[in-house]
């Protein structure tokens, strides 16, 4: 029996698809399931593909069906599985063989264990995998972390499974540890606010415009031809014209608006903290994922206050579509801007353009704009990308639309916090006299932390000095 090129533990909705991808492109695969029935029955059911898969029972099959020096990727739940696996596998494996997390981990896992790795093998290597199901089956962007050479030594098997932009694999190495899942945290955090920006104008057009779910349809679908061209918004118009099989009324008016998540944002929101980088917009979406599974209390609120008065917001579709241009470079600045801090906090030199290129296709947030942010990057990386002349032209021109919608949105009740969000940011990014001169005076006159001068005379503290508590 031909041994296996790599091996593969979790056939779940994304390892199974991740398989059958690994076997189309030739690469004979072992696979292991904690249910043993799923196992068989993947093999059972992988049509053509079923001479290229090798179903083991035991993670000791796994390991001696696997060429030497072996891979095995997990692609089970992140966290104590993940660990669980590893340590079940440790004492099967060779010193060289190889550990690959496809799954969602949190970055400080992957750093965890890469140290352990190093500490007592095997060698390991943290992938963000991103598609969903059916990137998984035929293309994902793949975001890669560890050591290079490990990275080296299955690139040829990641970059045949990957997407691809116009025939370039959308598949890189992002750096060392937990540079590949930091990279995939950032990603998802992207794609909240990408997700609740055209979710808040599509509550434009339905409360304040009173268009309908198929009107909506057609308006998505007409931007999907435009700088607006992507994924999401392709979807978007397919969700707003489908039609409920149980009471022929729109889909979208049948969903319950209760969003949910599995956390990858809020690790976004949380690490952006600790690095001190700003991304309002992406943290503006998980809020407001929180706040909408807080039905009852919704609720509550409008028995009190009554609902907004939403209907006969004055804007025009051109205004709504420039809106989301501008939020949407706005949120995509804040996520590379984010990646540049987590590039110099810790010493990882993440490659910006690299990250805007292997976003282009197989990803959620894949888009037309991501090439023109790949060029803008590899023009200057350090810049940050609303300053880059490309995407400043777009702002300056679309600015204005989203202040209107903003405007328009707060003076009829209705809620558009990540694109109120990215045009703060915005507005401070382009103050060169900000107001924390006041913060400043405040901090000083209670706590005499002292301050800078404009004019570089080296006293600190102001003339109310001895009337902090
Ligand atoms: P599923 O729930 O579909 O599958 C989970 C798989 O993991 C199953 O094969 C299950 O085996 C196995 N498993 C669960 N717990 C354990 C355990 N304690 N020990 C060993 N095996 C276990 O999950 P997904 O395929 O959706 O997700 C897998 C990973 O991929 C997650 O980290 C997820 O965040 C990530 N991911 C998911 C995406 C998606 O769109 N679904 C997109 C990108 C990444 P069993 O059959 O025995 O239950």
């Amino acid at each position: 029996m031909t041994q296996s090129q790599i091996g593969l533990i979790g056939l779940g909705t994304m390892g199974a698809m991740l398989a059958l991808n690994i076997a189309e492109k030739g690469f004979p695969i072992a696979v292991w399931n904690r249910t043993v029935s799923v196992t068989h029955g993947f093999k059972a059911e992988a049509g053509a593909l079923a001479d290229m898969v090798t179903p083991c029972e035991t993670l000791a099959d796994l390991v001696a069906a696997i060429k030497p020096p072996r891979a095995i990727i997990l692609m089970v739940p992140a966290g104590q599985p993940v660990d669980d696996m590893i340590a079940a596998l440790r004492p099967l494996m060779a010193a060289d063989d190889l550990i690959i997390d496809a799954g969602n981990a949190l970055f400080h896992d992957t750093d965890r264990r890469a140290a352990e790795a190093a500490e007592k093998g095997p060698h390991f290597l943290g992938i963000g995998v991103s598609g969903g199901e059916e990137g998984a089956r035929h293309g994902p962007a793949i975001m890669g972390g560890g050591l290079r050479a490990d990275w080296d030594r299955v690139a040829p098997i990641l970059n045949a499974i990957a997407a691809k932009y116009k025939g370039e694999p959308c598949a890189a190495y992002m750096g060392p540890a937990g540079a590949g899942h930091f990279v995939k945290a950032v990603h998802n955090g992207i794609e909240y606010a990408d997700m609740q920006m055209i979710a808040e104008v599509y509550g434009v057009m339905r409360d304040g415009l009173g268009m309908s779910a198929a009107e909506i349809s057609d308006v998505f679908k007409a931007w999907n031809q435009g700088p607006l061209q992507s994924y999401l918004i392709e979807i978007s118009g397919e969700v707003a014209a489908a039609t409920d099989t149980h009471s022929g009324k729109p889909m979208l008016d049948m969903i319950l608006d209760r969003a949910g998540q599995k956390g990858t944002g809020r690790w976004t929101v949380i690490e952006a903290q600790h690095l001190a980088a700003a991304i309002p917009a992406i943290e503006a979406a998980v809020m407001a994922r929180n706040l909408s599974s807080r039905l009852e209390e919704r609720l509550a609120g409008e028995a009190v206050f009554g609902a907004a008065p939403q209907a006969g917001a004055k804007l025009t579709l051109a205004q709504l579509e420039q809106a989301l241009i501008a939020g949407k470079i706005l949120c995509y600045a804040q996520g590379f801007a984010l990646i540049s801090a987590a590039s110099k906090a810790f010493d990882w030199p993440m490659p910006l353009p690299e990250i805007a290129r292997v976003w282009r296709e197989g990803c959620i947030i894949r888009s037309t704009m991501l090439n023109d942010m790949a060029t803008a990057l590899t023009d200057d990386p350090a810049r940050n990308l609303m300053l880059a002349p490309f995407f400043a032209d777009h702002l300056k021109a679309s600015h204005g639309a989203l202040r209107q919608v903003i405007a328009a949105g707060a003076l009829s009740g209705l809620p558009l916090p990540a694109l109120a969000s990215g045009l703060a940011w915005f507005d401070m990014m382009r103050t060169g006299r900000s107001t924390a001169n006041m913060i400043q005076a405040q901090r000083d006159f209670f706590g005499a932390h002292g301050f800078e001068r404009v004019d570089g005379i080296a006293d600190k503290h102001g003339p109310w000095a001895g009337h902090g508590i």
